[in-house]
């Protein structure tokens, strides 16, 4: 898999910053701890991005890269969404860059790391592989989708500045998970994408930026939180679920 600097204005916690402001400072200089679950999950990226880089079938990925039935048949039906969607052109594991798309230089660094996009014609598709189970992820409204979709047209309008875009399609592709179809997608358009920015990214930016921002613990945004294990708020909703369960 791509390796990436860590952004702490990633778009994979955006869902978390987003919502819990203080999350970003708390997470400061805590080492992020792996697990059996994230580790099994980036195993499934890399296999999948060696099959769709290579041209190749699961079965003939180097041995090292193997993995167990269920897993290999999940990764599949990414292989089977993404290989049909090349279009005109396709990114994987493709770097995005947000920063051009802030209205002022609110940080120094927002980036993240998209599994799969492509174009054709007017049209961007990307989508998101996710290999657990517990937790089904929603495409409608989904920050971390939408921080990725700003983030490809940001790479468009550098790398394509003459395509102009006007359907953007958002998959997340979750086949373990039995809750929801294995394949979940939703139409927007770039309008969407400009207002999330204006109305959600930047007003979130600068509440995490504030000396003393706001908490938000939850169950979503604590269970991936860096700081779950320091931090009084979420320690106090747990006592609070405890007590008024
Ligand atoms: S543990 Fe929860 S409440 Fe505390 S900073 Fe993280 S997301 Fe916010």
């Amino acid at each position: 898999m791509t390796m990436t600097k860590h952004c702490e204005f990633g778009g994979s916690g955006a869902k978390r910053w987003l919502t819990c402001p203080a999350s970003i400072t708390m997470s400061r200089g805590i080492k992020r701890e792996s697990s059996p679950y994230a580790e099994e999950g980036t195993k499934a990226h890399a296999l999948g991005e060696w099959c769709l880089k290579h041209g190749k079938q699961i079965a003939e990925a180097p041995e090292a890269m193997r993995m167990d039935e269920e897993s290999e048949a999940a990764v599949q039906i990414y292989l089977d969404k993404a290989r049909p969607s090349f279009g005109d052109r396709h990114w994987i594991e493709a770097s995005v860059n947000l920063l051009p798309m802030l209205s002022e230089p609110l940080v120094d660094q927002l980036f993240g790391t998209v599994d799969f996009a492509s174009v054709k014609g007017n049209h961007l598709l990307i989508a998101d592989y996710k290999h657990g189970k517990g937790v089904p992820v929603p495409p409608e409204g989904n920050d971390q989708m939408l921080f990725y979709a700003a983030g490809m047209m940001a790479l468009l309008r550098e790398k394509e500045p003459g395509r102009a875009i006007r359907k953007i399609t958002l998959a997340v592709i979750q086949p373990r998970c039995s809750d929801v179809d294995p394949v979940q997608s939703v139409e927007i358009v770039p309008e969407t994408i400009y207002r999330w920015i204006k109305m959600r990214l930047e007003p979130g930016i600068r509440a995490a930026l504030l000396s003393a921002p706001t908490f938000a613990p939850s169950a979503d945004n604590c269970r991936f939180c860096p700081a779950h294990g320091k931090c009084k708020a979420a320690e106090a909703r747990r006592w609070m679920r405890c007590s008024h369960p």
